[in-house]
């Protein structure tokens, strides 16, 4: 059974990819995404939007798999992949995806919506070359802090893409704290846009009632109490309740939910 993703960034061919399993993250650059573009190198590759994580090219001949791609704070998440060059600022980067916590993430919760917040501050402060070793600091120490207190896997992804990259690329961060970013300076593009372009409340997350077996997997997953339902009967979501986590979306075995989109 293959699953979509929204395949973004620096690929030669972007847009909608169906992965069958086993197929692997160098696999999904070089043959459904037809190579990097414009022949620059492969940087590295976030996976699951703002509560996703990380990969270098160390990890390129690694499935998309999200048990094996755990260690890098991977998880489907909002179903897309962005794919980096070898010019991309990793600052630059993982500000973006910060950024996107704000209008991805629900914000019921202090943990999350105030940390995110303050993460994606200071992190713009260090791309305008304003920040100090004991700031950014604070900002990695926030990321810690969110991922323990943080209610769902959003919040408590929200500081991956930012710990592997101040550890993968701690270049780029010195850079910035240096006062001096030969990336930014080299030539001016478009920031990576993370996400699907979709609107938060536009999207929900559902159970197919033809595809669900009733295994309560899902439910005793939620950490929302979101889903519920009898043994062996299709079980169902409450959207009131659901943070759009997609976590309930990467357990089901059956595929039986997905995401669903309101027309604009
Ligand atoms: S419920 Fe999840 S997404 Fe919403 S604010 Fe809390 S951690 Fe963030
Ligand atoms: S995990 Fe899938 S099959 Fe099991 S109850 Fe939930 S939706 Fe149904
Ligand atoms: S229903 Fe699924 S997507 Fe919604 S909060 Fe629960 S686990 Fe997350």
């Amino acid at each position: 059974m293959s699953q979509t993703y929204l395949l973004k960034g620096d690929v030669a061919r972007p847009g909608r990819i169906a992965v069958e399993k086993g197929t692997t993250l160098r696999q999904i650059v070089e043959e459904l995404g037809g190579g990097m573009a414009n022949g620059k190198a492969f940087k590295a590759m976030q996976i699951g939007g703002a509560s996703g994580g990380l990969v270098t090219a160390d990890q390129l001949d690694l499935p998309l798999d999200f048990k094996t791609l755990a260690p890098w704070g991977c998880r489907r998440g909002d179903g897309v992949i962005t794919v980096l060059d070898e010019d991309r600022c990793m600052v630059d980067v993982t500000y973006s995806f910060l950024r996107a916590t704000q209008a991805d993430f629900c914000g019921k919760c202090v943990s999350c919506r105030e940390g995110t917040k303050r993460m994606a501050e200071l992190c713009g402060d260090l791309l305008e070359y304003r920040s100090n070793d004991a700031d950014t600091g604070m900002m990695l120490e926030l990321g810690e802090v969110v991922h323990m207190t943080a209610f769902c896997a959003l919040g408590k992804g929200s500081a991956s893409t930012m710990n592997i990259a101040s550890i993968a690329f701690a270049d780029d961060f010195q850079n910035h704290l240096d006062g001096h970013c030969p990336l930014c300076e080299k030539e001016k593009r478009l920031p990576i846009a993370p996400g699907d372009g979709v609107a938060y409340d536009r999207k929900h997350v559902v159970i197919d009632p033809n595809k669900c077996k009733g295994c309560s997997r899902c439910a005793r997953s939620c950490h929302a109490e979101a889903i519920s339902g009898v043994l062996k009967s299709p079980f169902s979501i409450d959207q009131s309740k659901c943070v759009k986590c997609y976590t309930c979306m990467e357990l089901c075995a059956f595929g039986a939910i997905e995401e669903v989109v309101d027309d604009e």
